[in-house]
């Protein structure tokens, strides 16, 4: 029977960019799916971005952009990081999409017909000045306890006391420095206490389907007081406007907080994918062979374990099937990789400094396994596998048999395998319900040795069996012919079982073998008498530099005094500034239309910019000494675009070309116009 998937990965919240940690958990989802595919279930995998929220509201408001705009320039970005791991989500879509409006109050108004929503008035701090009320972060003060100023609302950092934000002393609004005001509003509380949500969860989470450690943990919930009660607390799930959300139905200015429609768009984000395809979404979940699976990390356990399966439940709808949780991913043992927290290794630094993105998907693999452990990415040991484990075991098997069968055989295998090779071979195939297995277990550590155990029984076979002598040897060419078929299809089993962690890899595999793609019972059978293709180099060792680089602190960073070190570009860095001060400059690539020289001046070029703003701008730039104005026809460029116009003797320069140059341009001459990476567009801004 064909097995019947709907996968998530938890939905990242849309105020920036993927971090490592992100990458790790879809590369744990996607290298799951594409097993499953393998394997022929039926999979839909869809994610999306989390949109609403008081933190994406402010952060679009000081960047200057309605919540939408903001939410959408941040979704933009997304593919080049999903692509750029081979992450191959069916759908990616948004919470503020209006499948997810729908949903979410089609989903709260099941809740209130079933009596587990209630009304209560409760007492919050408020910024008269800014006209809202204060999420707990935005509220600072002294620590009740302790007395350290400037901490949060909800914990203090310096003696890790956590307090209600009405406790601080001195209280005031990180948004607006106003002295907060407390005042009562009515908040919608989602009933968990209710007996039917108890009995519920306290089956659902130790039936069996969450992992052990995970059901242990969600099991101290369900402790009994003396009276044998359990006590979930209720869930407040409403927001006051302002607030960037969706409305909660007959209640104006009400919202559904942003925990309560996140998980929601794993369905709205399936509906969307759904709807193009003209399949109708309830039949689809309808289907008692459907699974629901979601994978997540640590740190967001119980909304999976008890908000979203009591919603989905007392809603009447499908409850998930299995939550896959995974912990953090450290670097060094380092500093720690969450989601809200991702530092030290930047994936699109990784991308740009043009390290295989197989690498890391079959490191993180080799690491990650079932359980909700931290693992560690560690550079020594990164580029060890990669390059005695992965290319060292695995593509040389093909290196070293292909060009003997491509000059000696017309690139033909022989079907007449016997002894030792059918051995070896009969020992790899065997091997194909166990390697699937690991996978469905998400033991994809365990997978990887065994795979590379059958490598190292690859390699030995080859070093019995010395393919390089043969081909010296005269009357050998049968011998030489089954060695190498041995090692191609040896390969070709081995290339089946890493499939899952290195699709383009595999993809350049069935291309140089010829064949369809490789699904996991190919491993059962043989080639037989194939002709392959040329062989081309596959992969190569990752340089220890590279490694290097990626993790050298971004120059910014770097702290340097006159004495202790030469100045960067021979100027020390400016005062140091917050991430507020640089959003005000408003960086946009531009298109340089025209550039001409400028009469009357040896210094000036005067360009004619397209900032895609649908007219063009007149900008004049001290670049004459360096580019003739015909290099730079038809170029794109960065451009200051919010500075204020400046009237020059030569008419008014709308704007400023960013360029670089040494601070002495005697001792370093030279000015070196900025130049965006293909494929960006006139307008866009630069972050
Ligand atoms: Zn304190």
């Amino acid at each position: 029977m064909t097995r019947k998937l709907f996968v998530t990965t938890a939905l990242p919240y849309a105020n920036g960019p993927f971090h490592i940690g992100h990458m790790m958990e879809y590369i744990q989802a996607d290298t799951w799916v594409r097993a499953q595919r393998m394997m022929g279930t039926q999979v839909d995998f869809v994610c999306a971005d989390d949109a609403h929220g008081a933190p994406i509201m402010i952060a679009a408001g000081k960047a200057g952009k309605t919540p939408q705009q903001y939410v959408a320039d941040i979704a933009a970005g997304r593919p080049r990081y999903l692509q750029g791991f081979h992450i191959q989500f069916d759908n990616w879509h948004s919470t503020d999409a209006p499948e997810n409006h729908a949903l979410a109050q089609s989903i709260y108004r099941s809740l209130k017909a079933n009596d587990l929503i209630e009304v209560r008035t409760i007492e919050q701090f408020f910024d008269p000045d800014k006209g809202m009320f204060l999420p707990d972060r935005f509220i600072k003060g002294e620590c009740p306890k302790c007395g350290a100023k400037d901490q949060y609302g909800d914990n203090c950092e310096a003696c890790g006391a956590v307090y209600q934000p009405t406790e601080l002393k001195n209280p005031y609004s990180a948004l607006s420095g106003a002295t907060p005001v407390l005042r009562s509003s009515e908040h919608f509380f989602f009933k968990l206490s209710d007996p039917r949500c108890v009995e519920f969860l306290e089956a659902w989470t130790q039936d069996g389907r969450l992992q052990a450690e995970v059901a242990n943990k969600v099991r101290e919930w369900f402790t009994r007081d003396e009276a044998g009660n359990v006590n979930l607390g209720d869930w407040d799930i409403s927001r006051d406007a302002p607030y960037f959300g969706i409305e909660i139905p007959d209640a104006p200015g009400k919202y559904f907080y942003v925990w309560l429609d996140a998980p929601i768009g794993y369905l709205a984000s399936l509906k969307n994918l759904l709807d193009r395809r003209g399949v109708d979404f309830e039949a689809y979940m309808a289907d008692p062979e459907r699974e629901q699976i979601h994978f997540i990390g640590k740190d967001i356990v119980t909304f999976h374990t008890l908000f979203w399966p009591a919603m989905l439940k007392f809603s009447g709808r499908k409850v998930p099937t299995a939550v896959h949780v995974h912990g953090f991913l450290t670097v060094n043992n380092g500093e720690k990789m969450s989601k809200s927290r991702g530092t030290g290794l930047s994936p699109l630094r990784y991308l740009d400094l043009g390290l295989n993105p197989e690498w890391l998907r079959y490191y993180l693999c080799a690491k990650l396994n079932a359980r909700v452990e931290d693992i560690d990415f560690n550079p020594e040991d990164f580029v060890q596998r990669v390059n005695a484990d992965l290319v060292g075991k695995y593509i040389n098997i093909a290196s070293r048999a292909a060009g003997f069968l491509t000059k000696r055989f017309g690139g033909k295998l022989t079907d007449r395998i016997g002894g030792a090779g059918a051995e070896l071979l009969a020992t790899l195939r065997a091997q194909h319900h166990t390697v699937g297995a690991l996978y469905a277990e998400r033991e994809f550590a365990k997978a990887v040795r065994e795979i590379m155990g059958l490598a190292d029984r690859v390699n030995e076979y080859v070093d019995q069996n010395k393919p390089w002598e043969l081909a010296k040897q005269d009357g050998q060419d049968a011998a030489l012919q089954e060695v190498c078929s041995v090692c191609i299809e040896a390969f070709r089993v081995l290339t089946i079982y890493l499939k899952p962690m290195l699709p383009a890899l595999a993809a350049r595999v069935e291309t140089f073998l010829k064949v369809a793609p490789l699904q996991l019972a190919d491993a059962a059978t043989a080639l037989g008498a194939h002709e392959i293709g040329a062989y081309e180099h596959l992969m190569q060792r990752v340089d220890p530099k590279q490694i290097d680089a990626l993790f050298e602190p971004p120059a910014q960073a770097v702290v340097t005094t006159p004495e202790a070190a030469a100045l960067p570009g021979g100027e020390a860095l400016a005062e140091t500034i917050t991430i507020d001060d640089f959003v005000k400059v408003d960086l946009r690539v531009a298109r340089i239309e025209k550039a001409e020289a400028v009469e009357g001046s040896t210094k000036l070029l005067r360009l004619t910019l397209d900032v895609g703003e649908g007219r063009t701008r007149n900008v004049f730039s001290g670049i004459a000494s360096a580019y003739k104005p015909e290099q730079l026809q038809g170029k794109l460029t960065v451009v200051v675009a919010n500075l204020a116009p400046r009237k020059m003797k030569f008419g008014v320069s709308e704007g400023m070309v960013l360029a670089a140059s040494h601070a002495d341009e005697k001792a370093q001459p030279g000015i070196f116009v900025l130049e965006p990476w293909l494929g960006a567009q006139p307008g866009m801004r630069i972050r």
